[in-house]
């Protein structure tokens, strides 16, 4: 009896003891565990002067430290040197023991980083390091230290070199989940389409959700090099005009009544009483020869409130404005026009080689064609070759359509080999109320549109200069409310009767330049935020 009671209890502590041990070696595995992940543990927050951490997300920027490092853009590394780069991730593969990353600067220079768990000597140092790799998302903003080595890679722009990375932190990282990938944003329409056919269609992006996320929108290529061609075309506009005599004025945008009767005007409230955006700056830029500015330009927003669901019109543009002061005739303007114009068709080819070339790889189009001289069509030369070309143009006096506009450029363009031409001496029954009337037939004007590829870019004229001659003209298209104290015109007629120099200008539409320089197919791809009657975000 007493045996069996022993033998109970000795298997009874045997039990415990194996239980004791069980637990034991489960504390101990994770224990070892523990250690194991807090030897691989990413630590985040890390100071720029934090010299030992090898990756983890940096502390958001708050301008604490300054100059610690030095940054090398990508196209300037050195194969054999170490460099810091801030770049984008534009996208990262982890293969096992091997990751490979494709940084991003500039949108559209690449280059491949990459990382082996062979290169650091210690393993949880390489494990550490590829575990926060694989948290990182594309399109965040990242710091990589690294060495530059020779290589030969074919996906990335920079080919011949890659840089091996020790250190890799994010400066700001981006959600994971993106609203399109900026690869399916890149396509051009004709690769988009070929591939529907296929197993694999591209998506086709629509412009309202590309418009709706414009900030990545605008990471892609061609459309970031849009904007800077766009940029472009501003410089060479202020340098042709300051080359050529003229100082650039700034007009003011909230005004006292329309500044272009016929143009849709956005109201609002100026502390009790009504204010207009300005529709374009023509009555101030014309105050300013008046003021003495022999030759004015420039470059500013224009309101317009057209409910215009169109491929050419937004509600807000940037005019390019010019005024100058004229000796005996217009076309004194026409030729500083074409002179401008030609300097910035060539400087866009000369200077901006490198985004025209981004540019049409995504959209395509041939350089515009321009002549030496200006290429002046006048208005019954222009309605005889539409005319000609099958439309029906009534009486001749009607302002163009868009399909004739198209028409006669295609007609100028075989006749004459140039894209980009005058449309002289419109009727001025079409013309706002202060275009000078020509000298020998009142019923046209000295007023001229310009042409790209069949659609105009800009509208001029020669200014009714003397007030009594410009009173007439505002009574007879029944505008004389403006003449009244605080219409609107009142203080503009009342500038010419100080003596003011005959004068003549022009108003473009810098986005409309711009799409149609490049041979777009909607000037929304000319604006950085578009505002058109169903947009005003973002
Ligand atoms: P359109 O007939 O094309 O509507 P418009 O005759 O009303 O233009 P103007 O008032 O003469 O144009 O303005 C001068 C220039 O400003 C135009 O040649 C064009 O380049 C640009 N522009 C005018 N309206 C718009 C708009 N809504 N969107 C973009 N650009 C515009």
């Amino acid at each position: 009896m007493e045996e069996i009671k022993r033998q109970r209890e000795a298997r009874k502590a045997e039990k415990e003891a194996a239980k004791l041990a069980k637990k034991a070696k489960k504390a101990a595995q994770a224990a070892e565990r523990e250690a194991a992940e807090q030897a691989t543990a990413i630590k985040n927050d890390i100071t720029f002067d934090d010299t030992s951490s090898i990756c983890g997300d940096y502390e958001v920027v708050t301008s604490k430290t300054s100059n610690l490092r030095t940054y090398t853009p990508l196209i300037s590394t050195v194969s054999g040197s170490s460099a810091w780069l801030r770049c984008r991730l534009q996208s990262i593969r982890v293969k096992g023991g091997s990751v490979f990353l494709v940084l991003r600067q500039d949108t559209f220079n690449t280059m491949q980083g990459v990382f082996f768990k062979a290169d650091l000597p210690d393993s949880d140092d390489s494990a550490r390091m590829i575990k926060y790799m694989k948290s990182l998302t594309a399109e965040s903003i990242v710091d990589v230290y690294g060495s530059v080595v020779d290589s030969d890679v074919k996906s990335c722009t920079v080919g011949d070199r890659e840089i091996k990375i020790q250190r890799i932190h994010a400066v700001s990282k981006s959600d994971p989940v993106l609203p399109f990938e900026l690869e399916d944003a890149a396509r051009s329409k004709e690769e988009v389409e070929a591939s529907q056919d296929t197993e694999r269609p591209f998506p086709n992006l629509g412009q309202e959700l590309r418009l709706d996320n414009r900030w990545m929108d605008l990471r892609v290529p061609a459309n970031n090099a849009i904007l800077r061609v766009k940029s472009g075309v501003c410089q060479l506009f202020r340098e042709s005009l300051y080359s050529q005599g003229f100082t650039e004025i700034q007009t003011p945008k909230l005004i006292g009544g329309e500044s272009e009767s016929g143009a849709g005007v956005f109201k609002t409230d100026y502390f009790g009483s009504e204010a207009c955006l300005a529709q374009s700056p023509q009555l101030y830029k014309q105050m300013a020869i008046a003021s003495d500015f022999p030759r004015v330009f420039e470059v500013g927003p224009v309101f317009r409130a057209e409910n215009s669901n169109t491929r050419r019109h937004l509600c807000e543009f940037v005019g390019l404005d010019l005024e100058m002061a004229i000796n005996e005739h217009y076309t004194e303007t026409l030729s500083v026009c074409h002179r401008m114009f030609k300097h910035i068709f060539e400087g866009l080819e000369s200077r901006y080689g490198a985004e025209m070339d981004v540019i049409r790889s995504q959209y395509f189009s041939e350089p515009v064609e321009f002549t030496e001289e200006p290429c002046i069509i006048h208005w019954e030369d222009g309605i005889k070759m539409i005319e000609e070309a099958g439309f029906d143009v009534g009486d001749g006096m009607q302002d163009l359509t868009g399909a004739q506009e198209l028409a006669l450029g295609k007609v100028v363009k075989e006749k004459y080999k140039t894209d980009f031409f005058i449309l002289d001496q419109y009727p001025s029954s079409i013309r706002p109320f202060y275009t000078m009337p020509m000298a020998h037939d009142k019923r046209f004007s000295n007023s001229y549109d310009m042409f790209i590829r069949g659609q105009e870019i800009c509208s001029g004229a020669q200014r009714c200069h003397d007030a009594t001659m410009l009173r007439e003209v505002i009574k007879s298209k029944g505008l004389e409310e403006g003449l009244q104290v605080g219409g609107g015109l009142e203080k503009y007629v009342k500038s010419f009767e100080n003596g003011i120099s005959p004068h003549a200008g022009a108003g473009i539409g810098l986005e409309r330049v711009v799409f149609l320089a490049l041979g777009l197919d909607n000037v929304r791809k000319a604006s950085m935020f578009p505002r058109d009657p169903n947009r005003l975000t973002p």
